[in-house]
């Protein structure tokens, strides 16, 4: 399970995040949303290790993380421009982290093979990151971060470059996927359908609060205020 208690984020004088409270439990998948701005990344970035706590904490199987060092933390994340490695191929960027953990090679090769497969990269395996075409190196994130043994995935807008085929049929792997790989996931989506269709409890952010919090279900019927109602596309 993890835990965000009074989480706050200040950068310099200006307070991004004011003070959030989420409970996620184990092996939910939380989605989210809210306007550009308002501190997904920002949420993530924090869990990750990526980014200093500026008060409360973040707590994990009931142990604080938030002065770990991300390496020591249990964390895979889906970065929203990437991140790739460029001089390695797309086999050695998604087996990175296995191979840094000396895993033995034919596990390393399964599951690279069986990740690429889901995924639609494997006519690329061979390929650089700059042989591939946005999507294309979007989707070698994801596949780097899903072959790393984590406990915990975040995922920030991972679909957000893919044209809407493309997407739908991503959406419908994650869906999939969500169903094998019982682990923490933490997604940040503009996009409604993926919220409504992945997420176990979606969680409405706006100006660095949360709104609202609730499944899918719950925010669709009974939304706190227009902001909410707004924004998963309700009727008013
Ligand atoms: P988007 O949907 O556009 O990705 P977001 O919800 O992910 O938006 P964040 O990236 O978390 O938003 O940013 C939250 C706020 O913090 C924004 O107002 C942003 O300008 C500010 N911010 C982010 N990084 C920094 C930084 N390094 N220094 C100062 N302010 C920052
Ligand atoms: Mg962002």
């Amino acid at each position: 399970s993890i835990q965000l208690q009074r989480l706050v984020k200040r950068y310099g004088g200006l307070e991004v995040l004011h003070g959030i409270d989420l409970d996620m439990a184990e092996n939910e998948f939380t989605v989210l949303v809210g306007p550009s701005g308002c501190g997904k990344s920002t949420t993530l970035r924090m869990l990750a290790g990526l980014e200093s706590v500026s008060d409360g904490d973040i707590v994990v199987d009931g142990r604080s993380i938030a002065h770990l060092d991300p390496k020591d933390r249990d964390i895979a994340m889906v970065f929203q421009d990437y991140a790739l490695y460029p001089h390695m191929n797309v086999a050695r960027n998604m087996s990175f982290s296995l191979r840094l953990k000396k895993r033995p090679r034919d596990e390393i090769d399964r599951k690279v093979r069986a990740t690429a497969e889901m995924l639609g990269l494997t006519p690329y395996l061979d390929r650089k990151p700059g042989e591939l075409s946005g999507g294309q190196r979007q989707r070698v994130a994801m596949g780097r971060a899903l072959c790393r043994d984590a406990g915990i995935f975040l995922f920030d807008e991972p679909l957000s470059n893919l044209d809407a085929k493309l997407r739908g049929q991503m959406r419908a792997e994650l869906a999939m996927m969500r169903q094998s790989v019982r682990k923490n996931m933490v997604y940040v989506t503009h996009d409604q359908i993926e919220a409504m269709t992945l997420a176990d409890r979606i969680v409405v952010m706006n100006g660095g609060h949360i709104q609202q919090q609730g499944t899918p279900s719950e925010l669709f019927r009974r939304p706190v205020n227009r902001f909410v109602a707004g924004f998963l596309g309700s009727p008013p």
